[in-house]
């Protein structure tokens, strides 16, 4: 159990300190002001920050100094994303740096750390993660996209589906079957592709949201060289489920989470009815109030499951599971709470105003269409990195027995 200090950390202060002032000084202006109007910002924009942070070694900071990374205490961690979301900065992209590298430095071989890790550490490279298949998302172990030998490459056809930001990736770690009659999860494969390999096609799916996120990612005779596979053939399924363990503690963004209370709270503050500020409204006080406390709980079971992933390399999966069932859920909760302060402005979602040089007028208050956008976006929450009901399976199996 992670123990939390009550006195006062001074070096942590001092750390904080450093961050403040590098966002106030590094962040780009036009990403302070998209970030400021909940726009999207495009892969350049994002870059250009990601850059400047890695610079300072900051995304993998938490990574051990062993593998590059800075040896981050949990706490460090922690406030380094607090002080991100303070200072209104894009939420840190998971697929590189918490997902990929560190699958990269446990079981990779030196020349693929050699090869991938300094560059996720400067977000030359960006992941996307080639998981889910039509028939294969609760049962990813059912996946059917294939790896079959030639020579010194795998040919590789299938299809992924859900594939975040695959329409920006340079890399997909993806998982393939590369032995048609072993038992499901004996036979798959964890491979690492180039995604401008020809034979692969990048198809969006444009979601609830009508922005574009996600994709279907087709393979047609995709030659990939046997030396891109991580570890051992056959061995994937151990991989994967090391590296979810980290999805699932990535999914919780406790700097975001806060930043959305914060946001809401504000919107409640200022909304008035009969006049008076909802904030004074008991059942919004009340809210509030639970909010806060769900907040407490997942920083809780944040600091729980770094601590842990520092011990014994990964997080716990029943303890990942634990966080992201509480922290989505409290997500969810968070942009309910919006919507409701909406009222009817809730029903009208402008997303055109998300989108950078739009001058029309808002309809509502004006975080209306970023908290309308993440309401609809977030509904996902509970469902990628593995539905809660799989989490819920997952608690029950390793804390019952059952
Ligand atoms: C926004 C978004 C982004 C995503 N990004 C990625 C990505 O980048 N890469 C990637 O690989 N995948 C990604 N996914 C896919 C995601 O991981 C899957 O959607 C998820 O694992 C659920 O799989 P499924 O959609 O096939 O649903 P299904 O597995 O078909 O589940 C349907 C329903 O049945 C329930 N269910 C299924 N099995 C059980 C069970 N054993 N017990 C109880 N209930 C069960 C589920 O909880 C769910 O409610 C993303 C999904 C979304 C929505």
């Amino acid at each position: 159990m992670f123990i939390r200090s009550v006195e006062r950390d001074t070096t942590l202060d001092a750390f904080r300190k450093e961050v403040r002032a590098f966002c106030e000084k590094e962040m780009p202006a036009i990403v302070r002001q998209k970030q400021a109007k909940g726009q999207h910002l495009e892969r350049h924009e994002y870059d250009s920050w990601l850059k400047r942070l890695g610079t300072m070694g900051w995304l993998t900071g938490k990574w051990p100094k062993e593998q590059g990374g800075l040896g981050w205490k949990p706490e460090q961690f922690m406030a380094f994303q607090e002080e991100l979301g303070r200072a209104g900065a894009p939420p840190l992209l998971s697929f590189g740096p918490t997902m990929a590298g560190p699958v990269i430095y446990t079981f990779g071989r030196p020349d693929q750390k050699e090869t991938y890790l300094e560059n996720i550490r400067r977000n030359n490279t960006w992941w996307c993660q080639g998981y889910s298949e039509p028939g294969a998302g609760s049962d990813l172990a059912g996946l059917k996209t294939r790896a079959d030998k030639d020579g010194d490459h795998y040919i590789v056809n299938g299809q992924k589906i859900w594939t975040s930001m695959a329409h920006w990736a340079d890399m997909i770690f993806a998982l393939v079957r590369t032995d048609q009659n072993a038992k499901k999860q004996e036979g798959i494969s964890f491979l690492l592709i180039d995604m401008k390999t020809p034979g692969i096609t990048v198809r969006p799916i444009i979601g609830i949201t009508l922005g574009h996120h996600l994709n279907e990612v087709f393979f047609d005779n995709v030659r990939v060289p046997i030396s891109n596979r991580i570890g051992e053939e056959n061995k994937g399924w151990t991989y994967a489920k090391f590296l979810l363990a980290n999805e699932r503690v990535g999914n919780v963004d406790v700097a975001k989470v806060e930043a959305s209370i914060e946001q809401i709270r504000h919107l409640i503050i200022e909304t008035r009815e009969d006049g008076k500020s909802l904030a004074e409204d008991p059942v919004f006080k009340r809210r509030l109030a639970e909010l806060d406390v769900g907040l407490a709980t997942v920083k809780a079971l944040m600091a729980d499951q770094l601590a842990a992933a520092r011990q014994d390399g990964a997080p716990s999966l029943m303890g990942a599971a634990a966080l992201k069932l509480r922290g989505t859920e409290l997500q969810q909760a968070i942009l309910q709470t919006g919507i409701d302060v909406l009222g009817r402005h809730g029903m009208v979602y402008q997303h055109e105003a998300l989108n950078s040089g739009w001058n029309g007028e808002i309809i509502g208050p004006e975080e209306s269409a970023d908290v309308i956008y993440e309401h609809l976006y977030r509904r996902a929450a509970t469902i990628y990195g593995g539905s809660s009901e799989v989490q819920k399976n997952i608690i029950a199996k390793g804390a019952l027995g059952l």
